[in-house]
């Protein structure tokens, strides 16, 4: 540490060194140093913060040099501090490396006392002026200062305007205010013990201390740890100590904040507001309204001409758009602030594209400064920014978009209203593969369990629709059809809308715009695809799904799940009696039946994809995800078992009621009788017995499949082994579905994809159907489809044994959903109902693994696989497939350690492809955590 210099003049600090000078010190280091009008002050470093909160008290010497610079800003000003005829006041500002806005504090005014209030009342002619100057000072170094709160303050302020009669703070004239600030000493003086510091060097040491401890205030760490500010990113705050000019000297002075752009559009245009005769805060605390900047123009000509350069000096100088704050004392215009303007994604976009078509930045700079995942708002619907409405619950954000529609319960109820035409939106505690046409017609879906990963999480992003996860405080009661949120209780049918950029829910239909692929955006996405290395492609299962990622920029689909098309309503019942078959001739029997249906899903995918690659994976999930669970068929089949009794019983009603009340018995007797014939009738159909005896066959079958850890069980190419006919089938409808096309004139490329491997002699006999099968669909068909064979990587054997494995694959697909559970041992939804929040939480991982890429270990063990691969076989394809595959940071990892492709939901396509020419263009300063 370079403890001899802890202050620099504005003239002479380096502005590029944001860690020592905080982004405000550095910035009005710069702008001064480029010769724009900034009061002049000094800065002290971070440096000096970190030696004040390791010893609790200002480094040695620094109060030395504080006072020298004051000296030297007495020089530069002609003014003097506590005194004097012209009384030098400061603001002592906070700042550092990142912007954490509202989270440290600022004084303003420091300096006044007795004296120099009198000096400034003598200097200005305006007695209120400066009474109002220093009963804000007094406030704002009582509560920053001297930990006083801002109640005591506010409530003889109330005290004072309500015996003054004033409704608002400008209504109080001089002597109220000085009434005021006589009451705001003795109310520090009571609350902190000691009397209001008159030194001003007393003030700037206790100010400058105190704005050093706010770095370790309670709201500062809370907002370091929600937006992951770590030391290496920002540590300390800066103190910025700036001469104050002031906005509140009447009608040709005031007060105002600028962007150089619309934020909201991008619009090359100055945008922001201003005050005339306020302070600074005035205009972000709302008191009074402030005019829209362009108004100036009008109002204060030659000031508006000063602005007009300055916005042009400070994005020609800083080639990005600014957010400055500016303040005009008596006909001159001050600057005191600048930074990097934050914009929402449309505008972040449209200023990417004019900026480099101003010369402002080169195209590198045009793809680098647009933050990849931001991209994902202006792909889905959002909530009508004019809605500030208050929301129900919080869940998790787990797939973005907004969406509004009447609630329903279930799938069936979800199909049959969207059917007709209603917008819905699913609710239940959590969804299951069987729900999935519940999601077609649902316009979002809310559950109260489960996290980002959760089945709900992962279709609907697939799918593009709004998802709300995991919202606890939403109590589901499914046969009382309704949910309960705190006080509210919701029915069936009542409209909620859902945000699931953030996780609200929301009473009620709220209003919402349109996503909109804008011009822009294709050409900076084109841009991007200049640059990237990593392709980038789309999971899907349906050609509509194919279509739309083709539309979203992707340039194959590296995963079709085949048993999402297993799952619709029109198939079930054939996949069920697959499962439930006896014999092999049975199960045959139900395949043959698939089989064109499954020819006809993949055709379709083809054609949509107009010749790129297609990867498709064989059949994954466990057989008793296609099945009722135990528990349901047992309930169902007690309920036919009562029904039964309910019968017989039914039955022996008119003999008993014979004997017990013959007269009513005749009065009812024609009734009876034919009930009872009915009855028969009924039996004699044993309806309900060949119902039974199904469910119970079915019943039997499920209890034979369960598992105890089906994640971990039968499933995958385990499956392919036992029941060589199911692969059989689905190989063959690739294949011939691929030469349907081919001989429609169609290009087809599939890529057959097997789960689970774990072991090279499961690869070669899943290899040897396809070769066989490959071979009769060329004489039948009479063409040589053209495909590649490949393996899922996602076991951990499968890493280890990735060199011999590449002997039989063209490609690998990291499956790193697998992946990562497999590695950590963990069970996903486990993991993130029970421990892995507090593991996020507490520091123990950084970040959830099944949502960022696990570089450290998950990353290792797809690098050793990459490796080992590619020494086998060194043209071999390399993706991945998993959830991470559209996460920026992971995709940085995968550029590195050299994967063909990623490939991820449609609706992330766009945010995947700008996080690819990023790792590319970013390589060299790609360094692997460790
Ligand atoms: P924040 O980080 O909260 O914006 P600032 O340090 O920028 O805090 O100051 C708060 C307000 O006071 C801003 O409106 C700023 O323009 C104003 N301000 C700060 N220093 C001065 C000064 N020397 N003269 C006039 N106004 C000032
Ligand atoms: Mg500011
Ligand atoms: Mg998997």
């Amino acid at each position: 540490m370079n403890s001899s210099k802890f202050i620099y003049a504005f003239e002479d600090g380096d502005g590029r060194n944001k860690m020592l000078l905080g982004g405000k010190g550095a910035n009005l280091c710069e702008m001064t140093q480029i010769g724009l009008n900034v009061p002049p002050g000094f800065v002290v470093t971070t440096e000096a913060c970190l030696g004040y909160l390791e010893k609790n008290q200002l480094p040695a010497g620094l109060m030395n040099d504080i006072r020298s610079h004051v000296t030297a800003l007495e020089k530069k000003t002609g003014k003097v501090l506590g005194g004097g005829s012209n009384p030098l006041l400061v603001s002592v500002r906070s700042g550092s490396a990142m912007s954490m806005p509202g989270m440290m504090d600022t004084i303003l005014n420091l300096g006044l006392n007795a004296t120099s209030l009198e000096a400034l009342i003598r200097q200005t002619g305006d007695e209120r002026f400066a009474y109002d100057a220093y009963r804000r000072f007094i406030q704002l170094f009582g509560k920053i200062a001297l930990g006083v709160a801002d109640e005591h303050f506010d409530e003889r302020m109330a005290a004072v305007k309500r015996k003054a009669g004033a409704r608002l703070d400008l209504d109080l004239d001089a002597g109220h205010l000085k009434e005021l600030a006589g009451e705001f000493l003795e109310l520090v003086k009571r609350q902190s013990g000691k009397a209001f510091p008159q030194d001003p060097y007393e003030q700037l040491e206790i100010a400058v201390g105190a704005v050093f401890r706010s770095w370790m205030g309670k709201r500062a760490v809370d907002y370091r740890r929600q937006f992951r500010i770590t030391p290496d990113m920002a540590n300390g705050t800066a103190v910025s100590v700036c001469t104050m000019v002031f906005g509140n000297l009447g009608a040709d002075s005031g007060t105002g904040v600028g962007f150089t752009r619309n934020p909201g559009t991008g619009e090359n245009l100055m945008y922001g507001e201003y005050l005339v005769n306020a302070q600074g805060e005035d205009v972000v605390a709302g008191i009074r309204t402030p005019k829209p900047i362009a108004e100036l123009e009008a109002e204060m000509p030659e000031i508006y001409r000063q602005l007009v350069e300055l916005r042009g000096r400070l994005e020609s100088h800083y080639h990005e758009v600014q957010d400055f704050e500016f303040t005009i004392e008596k006909g001159t215009l001050y600057c005191l602030q600048t930074r990097n303007g934050k914009m929402n994604a449309r505008a972040m976009v449209r200023t990417s594209i004019e900026m480099f078509g101003e010369g402002l930045i080169s195209k590198e700079r045009a793809l680098l400064r647009v933050e990849p995942s931001m991209l994902e708002q202006l792909l889905v619907p959002q909530l009508s920014p004019d809605f500030h409405g208050k929301s129900l619950a919080q869940g998790l954000p787990a797939s973005p978009g907004a969406a509004s529609g009447r609630i329903v319960f279930d799938a069936d109820t979800a199909e049959s209203r969207g059917l007709a035409g209603e917008r819905v939106i699913l609710v239940r505690e959590e969804t299951k593969p069987e729900d999935i046409h519940g999601f077609f017609q649902a316009q979002g879906i809310l559950t109260s369990r489960g996290g980002k990963t959760s089945h709900a999480a992962v279709v609907a992003r697939g799918m593009g629709k709004p998802c709300v996860s995991g919202c606890e405080q939403i109590v589901i009661n499914d046969k009382a059809r309704n949910a309960v949120i705190g006080q509210t209780t919701l029915h069936e049918g009542d409209v909620i809308t859902i945000d699931g950029g953030n996780g609200h829910v929301y009473a009620g239909e709220v209003p919402t715009v349109e996503a909109k692929f804008s011009g822009e955006m294709v050409t900076l996405l084109a841009w991007a695809d200049e640059v990237a290395q990593l392709k980038v492609m789309a999971n899907a299962d349906t050609p509509e799904d194919a279509t739309r990622a083709r539309q979203f920029g992707a340039v194959g689909i590296g995963l079709v799940r085949t048993e999402r098309m297993f799952n619709s309503t029109d198939r079930l019942p054939i996949v069920q009696e697959m499962i439930l078959a006896e014999s092999q001739e049975e199960r045959q029997a139900a395949l043959d039946r698939l089989l064109p249906i499954q020819r006809a899903d993949f055709k379709g995918i083809f054609k949509a994809m107009k010749g790129l690659p297609v990867t498709v994976r064989l059949l994954d999930p466990p057989m008793h995800e296609f099945l009722p669970s135990a528990a349901q068929l047992e309930l169902e089949i007690a309920h036919l078992h009562q029904l039964n009794d309910s019968i017989k019983a039914l039955k022996e009603l008119p003999d008993t009621l014979k004997l017990l009340n013959p007269k009513l018995y005749q009065q009812y007797a024609d009734g009876l009788t034919r009930l009872v014939g009915g009855l028969h009738t009924f039996e004699e159909s044993h309806l309900e017995d060949d119902v039974i005896r199904r469910k119970e066959a079915i019943l039997k079958k499920v209890r034979a499949l369960q598992e105890v850890n089906p994640m971990l069980g039968h499933r995958g190419v385990r499956l392919g082994i036992s029941y060589p006919e199911i692969y059989s089938m689905q190989i063959r409808a690739i294949l011939e579905a691929a030469a349907l096309c081919a001989r429609e004139g169609a290009e087809a490329y599939p890529e057959i994809m097997v789960p689970q491997v774990a072991t090279v002699e499961e690869l070669k006999r899943i290899h040897s159907y396809v070769q066989r099968i490959h071979k009769v669909v060329e004489l039948t068909h009479g063409i040589n489809v053209r495909f590649k064979f490949g393996t899922m990587i996602e076991v951990v054997r499968a890493c280890v044994r990735a060199g011999r494995m590449a002997e039989t694959a063209e490609f690998f697909s990291f499956g790193t959903n697998d992946l990562t559970q497999a590695t950590f041992s963990f069970s996903r939804e486990d993991a993130e109902n029970k421990f892995l929040p507090a593991y996020t939480e507490t520091g123990i991982l950084q970040d959830n693994p099944f949502e960022v890429l696990d570089i450290k270990g998950v990353g290792q063990l797809m690098k050793m696989a990459v490796a080992k691969g590619r020494k086998t076989r060194p043209e071999l394809k390399v993706g991945i497939c998993g959830e991470h595959g559209g996460n920026p940071v992971s995709i940085h990892f995968c550029h590195h350690i050299g994967i063909t492709y990623v490939s991820c939901s449609g609706p992330r396509v766009p945010v995947a492809r700008l996080a690819a020419a990023q790792a590319k263009l970013l390589e060299r300063e790609y360094l692997d955590p460790d």
